[in-house]
């Protein structure tokens, strides 16, 4: 069993195959040269060796030694055991790589001659390391570790069985076979040891533990080709011919190794990407935590999901779904340094490993950095996609000290990011409060619905040029006992997940109805828009239900507008498109909320036939001072007049604004600066005054009814 570097420059990782390895970029500026002398030292140790047995016993050799064509069939097997590795499984998804060289070399060392084996043994070396390209400083350090390990091991034979050191041939007797195990156990240590030392001085940790490591990993295998070497050293004394006998055994093993590196590999990763799976990310994560303990560096875990994959999956199919996955993985493997593990931990959902952290900007860059290559349109089966991400992070030992919290914590991040979709967060201990109220309040919705805690505010619309008041919209508050008031944005969400929003919609229509008709009656024939939610709008049941709560409060269909957000609609387009053709049908009218924002496309407004746009109120609040979104204002409203619908601008809230939105055509506009959200009563004192107000005065909203705020702290 040999141990060797198998890293990149000098790296000694004894992992040769996946990102197991510390690398000399990880290294500080004193261990580069640590690492140059060590490898010089054991190097010239090793060939300093070599030279003075070949001048002691190559003149001897000569003329010596009968069973010389069973020697170099030893010689032989070990150069080519060499070059036919085993991949030990370590468990981390990686593999050591050990030879079967072994059980020759050791034999060739027991029964001589030494030079022979050793020759043989740095040969296979160079031409193993050549043949993988390997630097020159690793197989200098590999021939180097490799000669000290074979004359360590017939050092400690000739030592504990009396046979001299130097003798070109040895007879072995019946009482050799304990030192010849000692030797062999002397062979196993010096080589995993200069191997650990060189690992440790690179990156920075215990050569115990790196050995004890060693021996965990490859303790078995190591065994059996080294308990064979004293077999093959008597075979060979015997006949040449037993010797081909002992290569079934090693192949044996060989296949195991096989077989058990190829499971492991299944065990560890995702079968769709080829990614590290959730439990091999957890191994690894667990591996960099203890590798940066006590030391100054961080590690950082980011969890990326991909907004609207769902829609991508049901209705372009899984096909497409999977093969988006696929690009993904292989995108984001393709941007991101070879020390970082990229995994997928179900789902859409994915989650990068930066072992060597340096700080929150380069971890917060590093994320950028992927988002900006998925957003790039991905050709998934000949569908091109346009893919955002959201990505969560945290970073120990700032957030958490432990894998599982260190995941929690990302996924919190996650969550705040996935709110604005296509973000970036960094977890903040504030988020986490805000993660504790939502749960809090999570629990306690049930039966705010029962106690009436749900009320309606209604915010009145003019029309731009006369002021006239021609709606309102109806928007819901949670008055919450000990909380206070609790705005939409926070508990929408959570009715969504809980199911609790049917009920909870069904009620507000009622009201916002029924306030209509009281408006009605009281001579303000006003219209009423109602915002539908995504999880509402994919039941079919709603255009039934509307139309019966229409009748019910005798308002005319025409008189209720349903406002929908782009994002609603893509949630399940299949489904949304029907509702609102069906609510079409019914004579509701129909407004897309928070128009330049989403996804839209003229195609998309051309199926969906909608009355009117309402240009975001995040443009309208910053289109003085702005020029983005003061074009995003003016070119939504020439789109709504050119495909002949009308706009209404929200978040109008003083009078440069209303003003420059007058200026530009924009036909009805609600905002802070006409009215805020009120309660039923104040919004009918306002509107009696609105209407009272002689004519050519100046518009009510000159000085509109406050409405306190309560605001969620
Ligand atoms: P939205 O539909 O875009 O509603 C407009 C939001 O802008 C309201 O916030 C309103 O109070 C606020 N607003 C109006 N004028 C101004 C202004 O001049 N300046 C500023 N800064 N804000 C202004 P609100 O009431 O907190 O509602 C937030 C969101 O919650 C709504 O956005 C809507 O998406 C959702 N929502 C509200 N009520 C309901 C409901 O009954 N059902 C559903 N599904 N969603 C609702
Ligand atoms: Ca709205
Ligand atoms: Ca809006």
């Amino acid at each position: 069993m040999t141990t060797e570097a198998a890293g990149p420059e000098p790296v000694a990782a004894t992992a040769a195959t996946g990102s197991g390895g510390a690398s000399m970029e990880a290294a500080g500026a004193a261990r580069p040269t640590a690492v140059a002398v060590y490898v010089c030292t054991v190097f010239g140790t090793g060939f300093g060796l070599l030279i003075w047995l070949l001048w002691v016993q190559v003149p001897v050799i000569a003329w010596t030694s009968l069973q010389m064509p069973a020697l170099y069939l030893l010689a032989i097997l070990l150069f080519v055991g060499e070059l036919r590795p085993l991949l030990i499984a370590r468990g981390d998804g990686d593999t050591d790589r050990v030879t079967v060289s072994a059980t020759f070399a050791v034999a060739l060392v027991l029964i001589g001659p030494l030079s022979l084996a050793l020759v043989a043994q740095a040969l296979a070396v160079a031409v193993d390391d050549l043949g993988r390209r390997g630097r020159w400083q690793r197989i200098t350090f590999n021939m180097g570790q490799y000669l000290l390990t074979l004359l360590a091991a017939r050092w400690v034979f000739s030592l504990t069985s009396g046979h001299p050191f130097c003798a070109v041939t040895t007879e072995l007797a019946p009482g050799d076979i304990l030192p010849a195990l000692l030797a062999a156990a002397a062979y196993f240590l010096v080589n995993n040891g200069t191997v650990a030392i060189v690992v440790a001085l690179d990156s920075g940790q215990n050569p115990l533990a790196v050995l004890r490591e060693d021996v965990r990993v490859q303790g078995m295998s190591s065994s059996i080709l080294l308990g064979l070497a004293p077999v093959a050293a008597v075979a060979a004394d015997f006949s040449p011919f037993v010797i081909p006998l002992l290569v079934l055994p090693l192949v044996g093993v060989q296949h195991n190794a096989w077989i058990a590196a190829q499971r492991q590999h299944e065990a560890l990763h995702d079968g769709l990407t080829g990614l590290p799976n959730r439990e091999l990310f957890r191994r690894r994560a667990e591996r960099a935590l203890a590798q940066a303990e006590g030391s100054d560096r961080k590690v950082a875990v980011m969890l990326l999901d991909l907004d609207h994959f769902k829609e991508v999956n049901d209705t372009l199919g899984h096909h497409v779904g999977d093969g988006l996955l696929r690009e993904v993985a292989s995108r984001v493997t393709a941007v991101v340094p070879e020390q970082v593990t990229v995994a997928r931990l179900g789902g859409d959902e994915f989650a990068v490993l930066v072992p060597d952290a340096g700080g929150t900007t380069s971890v917060t860059a590093l994320a950028e950095t992927i988002t900006a290559r998925l957003r790039e349109p991905v050709v998934a089966d000949g569908v091109r996609i346009g893919v955002q991400a959201s990505i969560g992070i945290a970073i120990s030992p700032e957030h958490a000290s432990t894998v599982e919290t260190l995941l929690k914590r990302a996924d919190i991040a996650l969550y705040r990011a996935k709110t604005n979709r296509g973000e970036t967060q960094v977890y903040r201990a504030e988020i986490d409060q805000h993660t504790v109220l939502r749960l809090s309040l999570l629990g306690d919705l049930h039966t705010a619905l029962d106690n009436g805690e749900f009320e309606l505010v209604f915010q009145p619309q003019v029309i731009t040029r006369t002021g006239r008041v021609t709606g309102i919209e109806a928007l819901m508050r949670w008055r919450h006992p000990s909380h206070g008031v609790i705005p939409p944005d926070v508990f929408i969400p959570l009715a969504e997940n809980t199911g609790l929003i049917g009920a909870m919609s069904q009620r507000a229509m009622e009201s916002a109805l029924s306030t209509l008709a009281t408006l009605r009656a009281a001579g303000h024939d006003l219209e009423v828009a109602v915002n539908v939610s995504a999880r509402l709008l994919s039941d079919l049941e709603l255009p039934r239900w509307v139309a019966q709560m229409l009748r019910d409060a005798q308002v005319p269909a025409a008189r209720l507008t349903i406002e929908v957000t782009e994002s609603t609609i893509t949630a399940d387009p299949g489904r949304a498109m029907q509702v609102l053709r069906d609510l079409r049908e019914i004579g509701v009218r129909l407004t897309v909320d928070d128009f330049g924002t989403g996804y839209s496309s003229l195609s998309y407004l051309r199926r969906l036939q909608p009355d009117e746009l309402k240009v975001d109120k995040s443009f309208v609040m910053q289109m003085s001072g702005d020029e983005n979104s003061a074009v995003i204002v003016r070119s939504t409203i020439e789109l709504a007049h050119g495909l002949g619908l009308s706009v209404v601008a929200e978040g109008v809230e003083d009078q440069l604004t209303y003003d420059a939105l007058d200026l530009l055509g924009c036909d009805r506009i609600q905002g802070f600066h006409v009215a805020r959200p009120m309660s039923l009563p104040a919004l009918k004192a306002w509107l009696d005054a609105a209407s009272l107000r002689p004519v050519g005065s100046p518009p009510p909203w000159a000085d509109p009814v406050p409405t306190p705020r309560k605001v969620l702290t």
